[in-house]
């Protein structure tokens, strides 16, 4: 648990850091603690270091740990940063807050419904899969603009992009890549950049990074 809060204290000079370098004021990045795979004790204990908001990849795994904890804390915004199943879309909107993975027409079509229904509506990252990896989720590039435009028309709240870039790629283009996507769609946030890759992720632009290794320590 000391470990958390010195890693927790590290990642965060480190943000601080890197926005001095490149000019930008630190309170414009988000970190998002990605606190999947750890349980509610190791949570209570990042929320006991001052951090704010997580990411969890998995509704369930998320209802388990988070209600309680939420309960205990308001204030906390909870991120949902993995993929979204259409049968799990009543339980995600009704847990998180932000959802960074809206990647397809007939998810979309379902959110907007349901946050209608429920009365809540949460911020939404429109996810591109910038390296067109079949096995990843996300938007093609070239479909972005236009399924921008679709959400927006089911007046979804679309924030921002999102992007994982290939593993054994310079995650700088693809960061450059959905920066530029952004800009032309008339977004202003940007979701890209974990543990490794942060820093770079910062001077392009990232709003919101995604952080869970350099803070929690390996995943089990
Ligand atoms: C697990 C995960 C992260 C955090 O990865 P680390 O390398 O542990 O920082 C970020 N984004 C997504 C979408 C993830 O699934």
């Amino acid at each position: 648990m000391t470990h958390l809060a010195a890693n927790l204290a590290d990642v965060r000079a480190r943000i601080n850091a890197k926005c001095r370098v490149v000019s930008r004021d630190p309170a414009s990045v988000t970190l998002i603690a990605v606190s999947k795979t750890h349980g509610a004790d190791i949570a209570a204990a990042a929320i006991a270091a001052g951090q704010a908001h997580f990411g969890e990849n998995r509704v369930q795994e998320a209802e388990d740990k988070w209600p309680a904890l939420r309960a205990d804390h308001p204030g906390l915004t909870l991120h949902l940063i993995g993929p979204l199943q259409t049968n799990k879309v009543a339980d995600a909107v009704a847990l998180f807050d932000v959802i960074h993975t809206l990647d397809r027409p007939k998810l979309a079509e379902k959110l907007a419904a349901e946050m209608v229904r429920a009365g809540k509506r949460l911020s939404c990252f429109i996810q591109v899969n910038t390296g067109r990896e079949a096995q990843k989720a996300g938007v093609d590039p070239s479909e972005t603009d236009g399924f921008v435009a679709s959400c927006r028309a089911l007046k979804l709240d679309v924030v921002g992009l999102m992007c994982i870039p290939p593993v054994n790629e310079q995650a700088a283009l693809h960061f450059a890549f959905l920066r530029e996507l952004a800009v032309r769609n008339g977004l202003a946030q940007l979701s890209m950049g974990m543990s490794e890759d942060f820093e770079t992720a910062i001077a392009f632009g990232a709003t919101h990074i995604r952080v869970g290794s350099a803070i929690f320590g390996a995943r089990g």
